[in-house]
């Protein structure tokens, strides 16, 4: 519990001299157990920001201001300190290199401080703070000074919100319509009501499109730069599909976290849309980093194709060097192509003009000639005996699957089962493999109902 005792109120004043710069000196002592921390003067008051200590510690999220009219020189208390008790000793018992090489263990980034502490409360305990620099800003872990063990790790990143416009999920699907074209990129190609107004979650306060689960990378003069963090263009400035993607992966991220999932590809997810002129994307599992191409429609113009690159980055995530052999590059394949429709169907009106199972409307209007355009679907009838060798071609068998198991259990039901059970999938797995576990994890969470469900779809592509 946190104390916020008001102890004297100041009253509005009403004839201040705002240029006086007085002093303020008469005020109440201080209790003995704080420390100042900072001095900040304003029009019509001093004020004085202190740490509450307890035996010369800090105690965390503990603190005490004053704050001293300069006319009347009244002093009103914030009182925020914490109380300390039933700490069982102030002397640690883990020395500060254990609980740095535990942190190092836990935490990927540089060390930056280490600090003995006390964590306050009921049950208060000597804690070491530790604050580490990781590639998503810096957390502070805490660490039991007793017993060694990590307690908490916390983000200490100020996290702010931009506006941005975006195609949800692209403009064929959201306007229904499969004679958009490319136009080489212009912004007469689109109509204005395919773009929609989103909020942009999670932003560092830089003023670029870095947060806490997506970065643009790239040539520093060409990243999207708004300090207003208002990320609003049409296609054809290059910036767009910068906000597409920072908007796609984050929203993904988010998504999954809502069911649950802490630690999926859970990191600032490293994209380029600069520089790469071809019609096509790729996500390179050796600098962890999704670049999608500017060929054709710009990749990033069509959110199922960010999201079918994501999730390729979520599976090697989830598996080190997954997708060794042709079944495991299928699945990989087939992954991100029903990743994408998972992502679309609170989005997009599931239609014969499009089809949710049809994935990449509007990229793949530059390269396929029927109608509805698709980069591939999730709904064909290809079984296991007529699989080519082809990783794109053969995942359709897998996506299928997944189509099925989508349409028997719901959106996140389905999700949830996916990506608990990639978790355990090996590298080189085969479809059979993968299939087992996945309807073992089905039973696991969601009971034998669901488990005979997920298993039909697999028996029906010749899987199982
Ligand atoms: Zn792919």
């Amino acid at each position: 519990m946190r104390l916020r005792r008001l102890v004297a109120v100041a009253c509005c004043a009403s004839a201040v001299s705002l240029s006086g710069g007085v002093v303020a000196q008469a005020s109440p002592p201080e209790p003995a157990d704080l420390q100042l921390v900072a001095t900040r003067d304003s029009l019509l008051a001093t004020h004085y920001w202190y740490a509450q200590t307890f035996e010369g510690k800090p105690v965390l999220g503990g603190y005490y201001a004053k704050h001293v009219d300069k006319r009347t020189k009244r002093a009103t208390v914030q009182d925020g300190r914490i109380p300390v008790s039933g700490l069982a000793s102030t002397t640690p018992s883990v020395a500060t290199e254990r609980a740095d090489a535990t942190v190092d263990q836990q935490v990927a980034g540089d060390r930056a401080a280490t600090e003995l502490s006390v964590l306050p409360g009921p049950q208060s305990k000597l804690v070491y703070a530790v604050v580490s620099r990781t590639d998503r800003g810096s957390v502070r872990t805490i660490v039991d000074a007793a017993s060694g063990e990590v307690i908490k790790t916390e983000d200490i990143v100020k996290r702010a919100e931009g506006t941005g416009k975006v195609f949800a999920p692209n403009p064929v699907a959201s306007l229904q319509n499969e004679a958009l074209t490319d136009q080489d990129d212009a912004d007469a190609a689109v109509p204005a009501k395919a773009y929609k107004k989103v909020r942009l979650s999670d932003l560092d306060t830089s003023g670029y499109l870095s947060g806490k689960y997506a970065k643009l990378v790239g040539p520093t003069e060409q990243l999207a730069f708004q300090k207003n963090r208002k990320f609003e263009y049409t296609r054809a400035d290059d910036r767009f599909e910068q906000v597409m993607a920072y908007s796609g992966i984050t929203d993904a991220q988010r998504y999954i976290q809502r069911l649950g999932f802490k630690d999926v590809n859970n990191e600032a997810q490293d994209v380029t849309t600069i520089g790469f002129e071809d019609d096509n994307s790729y996500y390179d599992p050796s600098t962890d980093q999704i670049t999608f191409g500017t060929g054709g429609v710009d990749d990033a113009e069509d959110a199922e194709i960010i999201w079918h690159e994501l999730g390729h980055a979520i599976q090697d995530a989830q598996v080190p060097n997954f997708g060794q052999s042709l079944d495991g590059g299928s699945i990989g394949e087939a992954f991100g192509d029903w990743w994408a429709m998972i992502m679309s169907v609170p989005l997009q009106k599931d239609s014969a003009t499009t089809p949710i199972a049809c994935i990449g409307d509007w990229d793949a209007t530059a390269y396929t000639d029927d109608t509805p355009h698709c980069l591939r679907r999730t709904d064909t009838d290809l079984k296991v005996a007529d699989r080519e060798g082809e990783v794109h071609f053969d995942g359709q068998i897998w996506s299928r699957a997944l189509f099925d198991v989508y349409k028997a259990v719901g959106r996140d039901e389905s999700a949830r089962i996916v990506l608990e059970a990639q978790f355990s999938y090996t590298p080189d797995t085969t479809f059979a493999q993968a299939a087992e576990t996945t309807v073992a994890t089905a039973k696991a969470l969601c009971g034998n109902r669901t488990a005979d469900k997920v298993k039909a779809a697999f028996v029906a592509r010749g899987i199982l």
